[in-house]
């Protein structure tokens, strides 16, 4: 008899096969009369798990057997012949993310409120979204199954979360044993069959900093070029991450990372060529510091974990300014009034957006202001743009002046209107007394390039 009833998870049964989502009017697959709900199993007699096996089995091969599972319960078996470019016009199921297995002391889903969405509290750590996305996993769970195929398959870059290459380190970060914390076979295993690796630390003071490291920085840099980067982010502190074996991120400490981990930079790029070791946005500007020039990022290779965004923001917003030098006059709304509005952003890029537009205040004769917007949702440390959420938005607006109020496009979800506390785009429009809009640069670079001709001057949220 079991003591404890158990519920299922329901939201992570994996069927066999992958569903087709979509099909493109006239493509092969509406031709083969494939339809949305129909489930591949299998191309020339291999399993499908997800669309990634799909494509990887399907790829470059023009005579193929395909066996699929109809919504309707019947099986069938296509025999296609095809040209080599032709493509089938399908869409798929997304990916059911795989759980991690650790407990790190910083996991950001333990500094989530209760009311956060869903999806904030997603433990993933899947070697195919690490390919697909650049998220990060830490490898103390791969099984034999994904690393043989991340291999096969040539899922290469793989984003890993290191931390530490001290052994009692990592593992007391990642709240594992030692075996489990010790990827340096997995690690060895990936570079030997050229897959690279894009590598992560979440610098805690006084666990993982100082001169553990430097050696983790020096050990990862012993693997290059097949460990062709390390991100080095910040702890984040929310008011409900309670964990008193973690300290504070403060501006000293930042300093102080910036000068060691500077030494480190540039005695690597004279050996590799390579800044090699990145520092997170957030360090330099909780430091006080401008961020490096554009030549210290090279491509730019952990642009995905937000290392190099405020360099690329400026050097935009540079071009920019460039380009409306070009034309002749201020720019003002249509009626010739100037124009005047709030930009709302995160506490920490405040004061390198205020500089960079009272620039085109200066020049353009515009009356742009920024505010900073405090993070009450998350609170402890949490100062970026994008977690902002509605009700910190509502709580600045009696700082807004002028026409109009921007808030980042990136509060919002990728593919919906609404911020982290649930509130929707519209709600939050409605509770302003002028139009708010939701911007990312492009759009914002579009109202001014087009001097706000169009009333309202500046473009919706998508
Ligand atoms: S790997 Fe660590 S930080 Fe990431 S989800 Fe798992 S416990 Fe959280």
């Amino acid at each position: 008899m079991y003591e404890f009833a158990v519920t299922p998870a329901v939201t992570q049964i994996r069927r066999r096969g992958v569903e087709i989502s979509e099909v493109v009017d006239g493509s092969l697959g509406a031709e083969l009369e494939l339809e949305p709900g129909d489930r591949i199993m299998r191309v020339n007699g291999r399993v499908v798990r997800d669309y990634l096996d799909f494509r990887f089995q399907s790829g470059g091969e023009t005579d193929l057997v395909i066996d699929v599972r109809k919504r309707t319960g019947e099986d069938w078996e296509l025999n296609i012949e095809r040209d080599e470019a032709e493509a089938f016009g399908l869409s798929f199921e997304q990916i059911v993310p795989r759980q991690c297995a650790n407990e790190c002391l910083f996991c950001f889903c333990k500094g989530n409120p209760e009311t956060a969405r869903p999806s904030l509290f997603v433990r993933d750590e899947d070697v195919r979204l690490s390919f697909l996305y650049g998220n990060y996993t830490t490898l103390t769970s791969i099984t034999e199954d994904e690393m043989r195929r991340v291999i096969e398959q040539r899922l290469t870059p793989q984003y890993v979360s290191v931390h530490a290459t001290d052994l009692d380190v990592r593992a007391y970060l990642l709240g594992v044993d030692q075996e489990r914390a010790d990827i340096r076979a997995k690690m060895r295993r990936l570079i030997d069959a050229n897959i690279e690796i894009h590598a992560q630390v979440v610098l805690c003071p006084e666990i993982n900093d100082g001169e553990i490291l430097r050696r983790t920085i020096y050990d990862l840099a012993a693997l290059h070029p097949n460990v062709s980067s390390v991100a080095i982010v910040p702890l984040g502190l929310t008011r409900y991450l309670k964990e008193e074996r973690l300290t504070a991120v403060t501006p000293e400490f930042c300093r102080r990372t910036i000068r060691e981990v500077g030494e480190m930079q540039r005695d690597l790029r004279a050996r590799l060529g390579t800044t090699f070791a990145f520092l997170g946005d957030e360090i330099y500007l909780k430091a006080g510091r401008t961020v490096p020039a554009r030549a210290h990022y090279g491509d730019y290779p952990q642009i995905e974990d937000g290392i190099g965004m405020v360099r690329t923001f400026e050097n935009m917003f540079a071009a920019l300014l460039r380009k409306l030098d070009r034309r002749s006059g201020a720019i003002t709304r249509p009626s010739g009034k100037a124009l005047c509005g709030t930009i709302m952003t995160g506490t920490l890029f405040a004061a390198p957006l205020t500089a960079m537009v009272t620039r085109l205040n200066e020049r353009f004769g515009t009356s742009l202001r920024v505010t900073g917007v405090d993070n009450d949702y998350f609170g402890g440390d949490v100062s970026v743009a994008g977690l902002l959420t509605g009700g910190d938005f509502l709580a600045a607006r009696e700082r807004v002046v002028g026409d109009f109020a921007i808030i980042p496009r990136v509060a919002l979800k990728s593919d919906e209107p609404v911020m982290l506390d649930g509130m929707r785009l519209e709600e939050l429009q409605k509770q302003f007394e002028v139009p708010l809009y939701a911007f990312d640069f492009k759009q914002f670079a579009a109202g001014l390039e087009a001097g706000f001709a169009r009333e309202p001057a500046l473009v919706e949220a998508a």
